[in-house]
């Protein structure tokens, strides 16, 4: 089936959905993106991706190019027309196409490029790795320090992936001064005597829109939260471990570079923030 994409407020089929090969995005990767995640076609966490994207935006002094309302219904639009019950809304925002490449930022009033498409994921909430468990080795996070931004620079995870994948692991956990950041494409969390620990927001990794919405859902079942650092070794000597993201939920991880965490199976804390996250997201869903 052909996709319809969106590019700068036009729906088209995806081979002839195209940008210049002078745009920011494409020479400097400067620009941003976000991803939404769909059941049932519904969009989860809507808004909270919507505050990010606006906060990322901001960093970068990229002008918004369309309204929440805007965004709303485009996501709508490209969910219907794609037929996608569940799976995903990327998109992405580049500060535009000034035609020539130069360092220095084009002239304010250059229009910022707007990319979205969509990925059909059946059973996206039924994952079997949810009962299996993720595999995860360490890696040195060399990225640059405002990993709060939520840019196209995806260079450094995709290549800690494929070193993941290279060591017989489904992914990289990302580590700086001896302490674990996020994982390439998510946060990262352990379980220790019943307190779920995961590092404190900061310019050192992205505001996950799943994890605030899983630490919110873990305080209210009085489940024990520690926003603070922990090095690999606490990891390793953890009773579980799991990660967080708009794709994945909630997500255990049963081996950290080959050693077994707790059991070395998913445990019962991210078994049942998984289902929290799920039953509660699909009720507010729009
Ligand atoms: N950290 C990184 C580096 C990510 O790329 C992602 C996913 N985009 C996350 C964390 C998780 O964020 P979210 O829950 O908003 O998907």
């Amino acid at each position: 089936m052909t996709r319809t994409v969106f590019v700068n407020g036009q729906y088209l089929p995806e081979d002839q959905a195209t940008v210049s090969v002078f745009d920011r995005g494409f020479l400097m990767a400067d620009g941003v993106y976000e991803v939404v995640s769909v059941l049932d076609g519904k969009l989860l966490d809507f808004d909270g991706h919507m505050r990010r994207l606006a906060r990322s935006l901001d960093a970068l002094e990229i002008a918004h190019p369309m309204s929440d309302a805007d965004w709303l219904a485009a996501h709508r639009r490209l969910v219907a027309e794609n037929g996608v019950t569940d799976g995903l809304v990327y998109l992405q925002v580049t500060r535009g196409n000034p035609g020539d490449r130069d360092f220095a930022y084009p002239p304010a009033g250059t229009a910022p490029t707007v990319v979205m498409f969509t990925q059909s994921k059946p059973g996206l909430a039924d994952n079997p790795q949810a009962a299996t468990g993720l595999r995860v080795v360490t890696v040195p996070d060399i990225r640059w320090h405002r990993r709060d931004i939520k840019t196209v620079q995806l260079l450094y995870p995709s290549m800690a992936k494929m070193e993941a994948k290279a060591r017989g692991a489904d992914d990289a956990w990302m580590v700086e001064d001896g302490f674990v950041t996020e994982g390439t494409s998510n946060n990262a969390y352990i379980v220790k005597g019943g307190a779920i620990v995961t590092r404190a927001l900061s310019n050192d990794i992205l505001h996950g829109i799943t994890r605030a919405a899983v630490l919110r859902f873990a305080r209210e079942a009085q489940m024990t939260v520690e926003e603070r650092s922990f090095t690999v070794d606490e990891a390793k000597a953890a009773d579980e471990a799991f990660i967080t993201s708009a794709s994945a939920f909630v997500m255990p991880v049963v081996a950290i570079d080959e050693a077994a965490v707790g059991t070395g199976a998913p445990g019962p804390v991210a078994r049942r923030l998984r289902e929290i996250y799920l039953e509660e997201s699909r009720h507010t869903a729009i």
